[in-house]
């Protein structure tokens, strides 16, 4: 793998949106962040077995993304009521699910989860946002017995809400997963202002592009995802702001278009090319 941003792909077992590991392996993508499969799929065997298949394709499992039954990304407000830690209802058995994942992981030889907590409540006073705190922080306790950390997907807050949320949970094995494309979709705010904010936690990314939505729809309606390089985040400036706040690892593409998997790896591939020269001209040889 190149030493500074190796290129990376957010790919899928059984669930989830990601890119199967045949298309990693032919266009010699060398990290993967993996979208965790469905519950019987999580075991031990199943975990060697995918492992053996990317060590075959040369290929590194750098995040396990967790993914929960229920979950809807239809609209945002279905994303609101369904996604994540978030809805109450549901709090507790995902916490056990999440756990699920986080001992995949450990199969998989990978010590980071990550996550779409959900839309973190406003009300910091609220009963709602205690309790995520507590569960959270149990989770991640959890997780430093386990030598493991969490990565929070950015985007369904501003970077604002998600710093306080950052400084209140309090636990040194929190970082980001920096989403530019979701700061368009959800409306959440400028990528670049964000990611300069919450730099300092950054450990992980995702390359991903959006266009936003009408100006008076934006928070209501999704933008819309975009080929990398196609829409509203400027990918040059997003590279050289990743060089800025002192970001060296995986630049992990990531792009939603599981029912077009033919278009899906043509865009996937045209972004490995993107990536490889922008990062050739902000860094030269050194990379
Ligand atoms: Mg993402």
């Amino acid at each position: 793998m190149a030493d500074i941003w190796p290129i990376g792909v957010f790919t899928s077992i059984d669930a989830g949106f990601g890119v199967h590991l045949e298309v990693v392996s032919e266009l010699k993508i060398p990290s993967i962040h993996v979208h965790t499969p469905h519950g019987n799929m999580r075991t031990e065997e199943q975990a060697k077995a995918f492992l053996a298949r990317c060590s075959d394709a040369g290929v590194t499992v750098t995040c396990v993304f967790c993914g929960f039954e229920g979950e809807s990304y239809a609209d945002i407000e279905t994303t609101a009521r369904t996604v994540g830690l978030v809805p109450e209802s549901t709090r507790q058995e995902r916490v056990l699910d999440a756990r699920k994942t986080a001992e995949f992981a450990r199969y998989l030889g990978c010590d980071t989860l990550g996550m779409h907590i959900g839309f973190v409540p406003e009300d910091r006073n609220s009963e709602s946002y205690r309790d995520l705190l507590a569960v959270t922080q149990a989770l991640l306790d959890e997780l430093a017995e386990n030598g493991q950390k969490m990565h929070l997907e950015t985007g369904q807050e501003t970077a604002n809400h998600l710093l306080q949320f950052f400084n209140d949970v309090g636990r040194d094995n929190l970082f980001i997963n920096f989403d530019p494309a979701n700061m368009i979709l959800y409306g959440t705010g400028d990528p670049i202002e964000a990611l300069k904010m919450v730099g300092p936690h950054v450990r992980s990314v995702h390359c991903k592009d959006a266009v936003w939505a009408p100006e008076d729809q934006r928070g209501k309606s999704w933008g819309r995802e975009v080929a990398l390089g196609q829409g509203d985040v400027n990918i040059q400036k997003y590279l050289e702001t990743l060089k800025e706040i002192g970001y060296k690892g995986p630049l992990t593409i990531e792009r939603e278009l599981s029912e077009d998997r033919v278009q899906q790896k043509k865009d996937v591939g045209q972004a490995v090319e993107l990536l490889e020269s922008t990062r050739a001209e902000i860094w030269g040889e050194s990379a």
